[in-house]
This record gives structure tokens, sequence and C-alpha cells, in this order.
């Protein structure tokens, strides 16, 4: 039976998802002294990192750990890992997460998921004294018992690994999709590992032309040296891999750069076939093997025998436990309306980060925030270091302190490399439009300035990715959070 207690304020904030993101708005939401529960949905925190555990990030430690957890961890004797070493998703889970959950004890649920939000007692149409009524959240625990939790707010954490983009390049399942699901891999199977012998000796389709694609190919091509009969096919939509490629030695993180290089080294040397221009329209499963149909620049084109796919595409968020919540989101990024056009990746292939916080993060349903890589909708730029700026200002605004929420310190690394052209060169490096000063620097630049960049000032930025993150110079943004001054778009990189 839910109690339900007289003011709302007593009601805990509802943190959704234990994730890097959802686990640092709990050390804020613990640090202000506001009540708070985490659900989870996995029998463990970092439920989502632990199935890409075997992959390293390109995140040093020292931006992916939210500085209130570690202050809030370090009575405990933990001490942020010295290693300059980024580290692998299931470092990441026992070095820090684990120890993090650890603090919140029985306000951690873990094995419980939430299947719905609303507003008690209101359904989405109806508006009127809509902010006065709690929050209501449907979650069922591991045993399949369905309950009701009330709530003064809710903090969506919950990630968009459960939901990757399908195949099919009008953003559909490719015809036959859904039917040939045995045949599918996953964006980031163990080749090396748990998964190998559903790889060796056996063909494999790649399918992506982001980070988790080269990682799988990297370690395919491995196996294919040591399981004689391994077959690697990799297909992209566009005309040329040269994005994935990098900016090779000139690249400042050399972890992505050597990642670019080995995987040109491999699709050179012949382990990896690679099919550029390539667009999968529909999958044919047989008993034992799948054929891919699909269109290249020559016309129609088929593979047959193939075993694997390894759908690298990326994700994109699920929105169905919020279909009763008036949200305002960007049309087409799926991201919080005033925050998709400074994270657009039609624009931002450089990944300028401005500060963002509360306001950027609020929807018509007051009380109600998406954060982490969620909030970036369908965008692939999300960074660690930019979840814990979100939430430590969310928190903030919970907790009424509006001045500390909208007082944005984000601390950003910068590589300076951020965009590729199609040869495969490095223009930032040459100064193009996110070129920037080598070296360490320190700039406080209203954000504002960072939503419309005036003429003559660098955007400094990042190659993001899914696994992007910088190591060399640091740059600190700060700024005031705000809706005035918002602009369209910051054009990074597009020359446009
Ligand atoms: C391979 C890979 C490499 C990456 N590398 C980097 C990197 O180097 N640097 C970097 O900064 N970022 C990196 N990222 C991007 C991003 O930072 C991570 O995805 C990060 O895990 C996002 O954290 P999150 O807390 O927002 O979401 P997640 O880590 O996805 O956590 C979401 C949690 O919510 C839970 N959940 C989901 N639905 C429900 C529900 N309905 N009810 C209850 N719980 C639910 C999940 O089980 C999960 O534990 C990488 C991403 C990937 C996939």
């Amino acid at each position: 039976m839910t109690t339900i207690p007289a003011s709302r304020d007593e009601l805990p904030v509802a943190v959704i998802g234990a994730g890097p993101v959802g686990l640092a708005a709990a050390a804020h939401l613990t640090d202000r002294g506001l009540p708070f529960v985490v659900i989870e949905a996995g029998d463990q925190v970092g439920a989502a990192v632990s199935e890409w555990g075997h992959i390293r990030t390109f995140t040093p430690w020292r931006y992916i750990v939210d500085p209130t957890a570690e202050k809030l961890l370090a009575p405990t004797g933990w001490a942020r890992p010295a290693t300059p070493v980024p580290p692998t998703g299931a470092e990441l889970v026992e070095h820090y997460l684990r120890p993090l959950g650890g603090l919140f004890g029985q306000r951690l649920r873990l094995g419980h998921r939430v299947l719905a939000v609303s507003r008690a007692e209101m359904d989405k149409t109806r508006s009127i004294g809509r902010t006065e009524r709690p929050f209501a959240l449907r979650v069922r625990d591991a045993h399949g018992a369905v309950s009701e939790l009330r709530a003064r707010a809710v903090v969506d954490a919950t990630g968009t690994w459960g939901q990757p983009n399908p195949l099919g390049a009008s953003g559909l399942p490719a015809l036959g999709e859904d039917a040939a699901e045995e045949f599918m891999v996953g964006p980031l199977p163990d080749v090396l590992g748990r998964d190998r012998s559903r790889f060796a000796g056996r063909r494999t389709l790649v399918v992506g032309a982001g980070h988790s694609a080269a990682n799988t190919l990297l370690n395919l091509g491995r196996l294919a040296e040591q399981e004689p009969g391994t077959q690697v096919i990799w297909a992209v939509r566009g005309a040329s891999p040269a994005k994935v490629y990098g900016g090779g030695t000139a690249d400042q993180l050399p972890a992505r750069g050597q990642l670019g290089s080995d995987l040109r080294t491999l699709v050179d040397s012949g382990t990896v076939r690679l099919l550029a221009g390539f667009s999968i329209t529909a999958l044919e499963p047989g008993p034992q093997t799948l054929t891919v149909h699909g269109q290249s620049a020559d016309g129609p084109l088929s593979l047959e025998g193939v075993h694997n796919v390894a759908a690298a595409t990326g994700f994109r968020p699920d929105l169905s436990i919020l279909a009763e919540i008036q949200l305002d989101l960007h049309p087409a990024l799926e991201a919080p309306s005033q925050l998709a056009p400074l994270i657009d990746p039609q624009y931002h292939s450089c990944g300028t980060v401005p500060p963002h916080g509360h306001r950027d993060l609020a929807h018509p349903d007051e009380g109600l925030y998406i954060v982490g890589v969620k909030s970036y909708g369908r965008a692939p730029t999300f960074l660690i270091t930019t979840g814990n700026e979100q939430v430590r200002s969310v928190v903030a605004a919970l907790a009424g302190d509006v001045a500390a929420a909208d007082e944005m310190q984000l601390v950003l690394p910068q590589t300076g490399v951020c965009s590729v052209n199609d040869t495969g060169e490095d223009t930032a490096a040459t100064g193009g439009c996110c070129g920037a000063p080598t070296g360490p620097q320190e700039l406080q630049v209203p954000a504002r300035a960072h939503r419309a960049l005036p003429q003559g000032v660098p955007a400094l930025g990042f190659a993001t990715g899914s696994g992007g993150g910088g190591l060399l110079a640091e740059l600190v943004v700060a700024g005031r959070a705000g809706r005035a001054g918002r602009a369209g778009s910051s054009r990074c990189c597009t020359g446009a």
C-alpha cells in the first residue's frame, strides 16, 4: 500500500537509472540533503555500462568521476584511480559506480523497472493544477509485482543502450529485420571473450561508422588472424570511411587516433572488406545464415551466407515510459527542444558543448528532467562530464538554489581535433572552424556566447562520438544558464 505524506515536498525525488549520471544525481541529492530513491532495472549499478564492459573508454578518470560523488566517497577511503589510462566499461563499474552505489543503501532499488511515469490522478491532457500533483511511477520489481511510487520530482537517467537504431536507412527496420533477430549480435559483442565461438570461422557483417563499429571490427580482425575462415565485412552508408579513420597520428587523443589507423590497416590488408555507400534494404533469414540485401553505388547488391550482423548504428531514446508526461522535445533529435540546437550533429560534428543545465532540460511538466545520454536524444555526442554538470544544476534547482543551478561550470576536455574532412585530414588541426589554440587555457565565456558564437571566438570543442572525450588540454566554460540569447545553432565545423 502506498502512503502519501502530508506535504508534496516530503516525497522523494525519483531517479530512474543507476548509470554514471543517475548515480551522480543521487550524490548531489545526498549532498543537498533531499530525500530520494534510485530505481534501477538491472541487478547491479551500471547495468548498461557492464554490457560494454570489454570496451575501453576514451575519457580519463578525472572527467568521469563527479566531483560531489568523489567528495562523498572520500571518507570511505576511496580515491579516484590515479592512472591516466581511461577505464574500460568494466573498470568504470568496479572502481567507481559500485562503490558509489554502496553509499545509498536502501535508497537504491536494484531489479526494479519503471514502466511508466505520470502525474497522480491526472492524465496528460489535464494542465490546470498539474504542478501541484506529485508524480506517480509504476514500478515492476524482480518478482513481477507492480506497485506505484509517488515522487515530488523525476530525474530520468535511463540512457539509450536498450534501444539501438535499426539497420534501415529510413530509420525504420530493414524489411525482415525483426524476423532476423537470431543473427543480430548488438553493437559491441565481446568478440575475443565470451562471444568468441559465435564469430570464429564465420562471416560477420558490421554496420556503422562510429567508434563502436571500429572497436568491433578491430576485435574481429584480431580473431581473423587467429581463427581461419573468419570473414569480416564492414558496411557504411557514406561514400568514405574517412571519419572513422580520424586524425591518425595528428589526433590529440592517441587511443582514438590509433583505433582509426589500425582499422585503416585492416581494410588495406583485406582482412576487413569495406562496402562504402551501402544501404541495407532487407534481411532474408535462412536456416543457418542470412542474406543481406541492399543498394550500393553500382546498384542492388546482396551478401549471402552472413552468420552475424553487428548493427553499430547508434541509439535512440525510449520515450514510452514518459508517454503520459507533457514533454517539450525537438521533433528531429528527440532531445529537450532548448538543448537540441546546441548538440545537433548536423551542425556540431565537433561536439561543442555550451553550458547547459536545468533550464535547457526543463519540460512543461515541471519537476521532470531527462538527463544523461538520454537527454541528447538521437545525437551521438554525449559525455559523462556533461551529464555530471546537468545533474548538479538540476538538483540545485530542485533544492531551490536557483543561483547555483544557473551558475554553471562545465570543465571540458579539449582535443583540438574535432573535424575530419573527406580525405581523413583533420581540418581543426589546421585551424578550421573548430581549430583551437594548443595547450591548456582557461576562458570565462558567458553561456550565451557559446550559443551564438561571436565572430572571432573559436568554437572550442572535441570530437565525442559515443566514445569521445579528451585528455590533453582543458577548457573551463562558465556561464549563467538562461533562455535569453539562445541560438538557433552555432554551426561549428560546417562552414555554414
Ligand atoms: C561503448 C560506449 C563507449 C562510451 N565511451 C564514453 C567515453 O569514453 N566517455 C564518455 O564520457 N562517454 C562515453 N560513452 C557515452 C555515455 O557516457 C555512456 O553511455 C554512459 O553510460 C551514459 O550514462 P547514463 O547514466 O546517462 O546512462 P546509462 O549508463 O545507459 O545508464 C542507464 C541505466 O538506466 C537503467 N534503466 C533503463 N531503463 C530503465 C527503467 N525503465 N527503469 C529503471 N532503470 C532503467 C539501465 O539499466 C542503466 O543502468 C560511451 C558509450 C558507449 C555505448
